[in-house]
């Protein structure tokens, strides 16, 4: 197993369309590395020029100690999982499993003998390790449930099977780094919460190093050791996926995270009299000394508050003692049966903003059940 590093590494594919730009990234040995931002953002360039199958533009890939940046696909000793499996359909599961390796240890009978006349030794060890890829196909096979699928053609195997075949024929190779390409996104969401389940313990169980690129930030939190969230080629945040959650580090990745994204509202914060308060239209919140910035006596600064809807709580009474207290008219109630998302008109206009101010509440089951719809709503923020 090794640790994967890209440096300053950039693909242009021509003058106008620069997928990946200078990025810097650096994934742990045996690390499960979410690579995670919208579709076209850049992460299938990003995982192919690791994978060698796409030439860089600039910069050094090394996996472990060795800088591959132009070593070719096959040598970089590494398996790629595609969304669409990319299975040999003329071939059983078996032949798909081992073909990789009887092309490493393999080969004509001429290229073995000829192996065999230059070093007999590593002539052996390869014939050895020839010998045991029935065996190592069955023990992969064993451990991810597909034993009785061995002799069947792909068209013969629902999504899912597929899916654990091209996962094994990546096992049995047993690479230094795995790469994985929307592996998930073909299946089911039911099995996608299976399968999702069976990497996470397969990563276990193997200690590999594994970097997984999705579109899905549940798949991504879910599934991460690091997030690393990529937006027009790139890369604007690398961190735990709490960390990239709770501190986002710009607009972008605090929307895109979580469903529905963070609240950004635009406001005001205010010293007065030594207390500091974040006023936006329909929201008057203090702010307390732990969370203060910078801001002389008597002044006032322009900027972006960040709210999850799950840190804003909707009381059902009005809450004139609650010092921390918004209040809004909603639009939409979006039930999901235990909980469900309330949306909130706030009063007033963003100058110079054609959108009116919304913000968005998680709400309980018992908040829903009443009829919310239309009515003011008092709020307040943890
Ligand atoms: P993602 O996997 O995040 O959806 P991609 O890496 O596939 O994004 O694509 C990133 C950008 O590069 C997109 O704008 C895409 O259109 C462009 N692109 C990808 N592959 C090629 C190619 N072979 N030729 C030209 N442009 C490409
Ligand atoms: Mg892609």
């Amino acid at each position: 197993m090794a640790k994967v590093v890209l440096n300053q590494v950039s693909k242009r594919f021509s003058d106008t369309v620069a997928a990946v730009r200078e990025l810097n990234l650096e994934v742990a040995d045996q690390e499960f590395l979410v690579l995670v931002g919208p579709s076209g953002c850049g992460k299938t360039t990003t995982l192919r020029m690791i994978a060698g199958l796409e030439d860089v533009s600039g910069g050094v890939i090394t996996i472990g100690d060795r800088n591959v940046t132009h070593v070719s696909p096959k040598d970089r000793d590494i398996a790629m999982v595609f969304q669409n499996y990319a299975l040999y359909p003329h071939m059983t599961v078996r032949r798909n499993m081992s073909f990789g390796l009887q092309l490493r240890y393999g080969g004509n009978i001429v290229s073995r003998l000829w192996r065999r006349l230059k070093d007999a030794q590593s002539a052996a060890e390869r014939e050895k390790q020839y010998q045991q890829i029935p065996t190592k196909v069955d023990q992969v096979a064993g451990t991810l449930g597909i034993s009785k699928l061995l002799d069947r053609y792909p068209r013969e195997l629902s999504g899912g099977e597929r899916q654990r075949v091209a996962l094994g024929r990546a096992i049995v190779r047993q690479p230094a780094a795995f790469l994985f390409d929307e592996p998930l996104s073909n299946l089911d969401a039911k099995l996608r919460v299976e399968m999702r389940r069976e990497l996470k313990e397969l990563h276990r169980r193997l200690g590999a190093t594994m970097i997984y690129v999705t579109h899905d930030q549940v798949e991504a939190m879910t599934l991460g050791d690091r997030i690393a969230v990529m937006d027009q080629g790139v890369l604007q945040q690398v961190g735990s996926p709490s960390e990239v959650y709770h501190k986002p580090a710009n607009r972008f990745v605090a929307s895109f995270l979580g469903t529905p994204g963070m609240n950004l509202l635009e406001g005001e914060l205010v010293e007065e009299n030594g207390q500091v308060q974040f006023r936006a239209s329909g929201v008057q919140l203090k702010v307390s000394a732990n969370q203060r910035p910078e801001l002389k006596p008597s002044s006032s600064r322009k900027i972006v508050l960040g709210v999850r809807p799950e840190d804003i709580l909707l009381t059902e009474e009005s809450s004139a003692d609650c010092p921390q207290a918004g209040r809004g008219q909603v639009e939409l109630v979006e039930s999901l049966g235990d909980t469900g998302y309330v949306h909130i008109r706030l009063p007033g206009e963003t100058p110079g903003s054609e959108e009116l101010p919304r913000i968005t509440a998680k709400a309980n089951g018992a908040m829903l059940s009443g009829d919310l719809e239309a009515r003011p709503v008092p709020m307040a923020f943890r």
